[in-house]
């Protein structure tokens, strides 16, 4: 069993780009500038933004938050990405997601200018996602994509069945899987809450992705031996043992599942570091060769 280590692959794609970017300004090229957009307090929505902006901060790019109460309306948010979309400094921004319910998502994310959509959640990043096309990959599926391409996993004619559809994790991963490429190339079954007997699908599973969000919902007996189990799930689970009294868990029972695989992603430590690369490496895209 191998381990698909994304903290220590995260780590080597941002010294990656930290030289990059260091190369970039010594030729007078632009700082790449990367704003992120965080409306009301949620913990775990502040803690993925912190983490991001931090990233920024290692990588040696510029980065801007913006954050307002819960109680913005919907219009005052459409302002703040229409000015993001109108400052020449920003080359990319994400709004982190979910809002408040009383702001409509799609509409705010319909309103982001394609050329700064680094979380590549514009309908426009999507069509060209699906027609293979060279655009901002969604940050998740893209990560885990580097992740197959870095540890060489096999993927060529594979089986590969993801578990949930979203359209942050699911569905984008299901087309990347099995576009005409390398990694690609896969046999893909998406699967999703009204699926019928998902265990005999996965059993026959040469590659899961599971991104539904139950906590240990993947169990050994669901998988065929050799298996590569690619875990998304992050949800936070109380536990009074810890210091912030909460655990994070994936949505694999990691212990008995991964004496059975080729390969594994742990959580924490596996997809979510990468999601963080691929945003930067998107950043880094969006920023291309614009002068100082
Ligand atoms: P979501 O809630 O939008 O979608 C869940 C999907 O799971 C749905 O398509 C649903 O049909 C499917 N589902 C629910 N119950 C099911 C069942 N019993 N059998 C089969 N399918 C079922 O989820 P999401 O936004 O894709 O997030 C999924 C998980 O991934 C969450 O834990 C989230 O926190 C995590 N996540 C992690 C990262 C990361 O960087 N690691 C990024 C995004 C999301």
């Amino acid at each position: 069993m191998n381990i698909l280590d994304g903290k220590a692959t995260s780590k080597a794609i941002q010294q990656e780009i930290a030289a990059e970017v260091a190369e970039r300004t010594s030729k007078g090229l632009k700082t790449p500038h990367l704003a992120a957009v965080l409306i009301g307090a949620d913990g775990a929505s502040q803690t993925y933004v912190n983490s991001k902006v931090k990233a920024c901060e290692r990588c040696g790019f510029k980065s801007t938050l913006v954050q307002r109460p819960a109680d913005i309306s919907e219009e005052e948010l459409l302002q703040i990405v229409d000015d993001l979309n109108n400052n020449d400094d920003i080359d990319g921004f994400i709004v982190q997601l979910p809002l408040p319910k009383h702001i409509n998502e799609q509409s705010v994310v319909n309103a982001i200018r394609q050329s700064k959509d680094v979380d590549g959640f514009h309908p426009a990043s999507v069509g060209k996602m699906v027609l293979n096309l060279p655009t901002f990959l969604p940050a998740t599926p893209y990560g885990i994509m580097q992740l197959l391409e870095r540890y060489d996993v096999p993927t060529q004619g594979k089986h590969a069945v993801v578990i949930g559809r979203s359209h942050i994790v699911g569905s984008p991963m299901s087309i990347l899987l099995s576009k005409n490429g390398a990694p690609g190339n896969c046999t893909v079954t998406l699967t999703h809450s009204r699926t019928k007997n998902l265990e005999e699908i996965t059993k026959t599973a040469d590659i899961i992705v599971v991104a539904l969000g139950v906590p240990e919902f993947l169990k050994a007996d669901m998988v065929k031996d050799g298996a590569v189990v690619i875990d998304v799930g992050i949800t936070r689970v109380e536990d009074a043992s810890t210091p912030k009294g909460y655990a994070i868990k994936g949505d694999v029972a990691y212990d008995e599942v991964a004496p059975k695989c080729s390969f594994i992603t742990p959580v924490p430590g596996g997809v979510g570091p990468m999601t963080i690369a691929s945003l930067l490496k998107n950043t880094l895209l969006a920023a291309a060769d614009k002068p100082a």
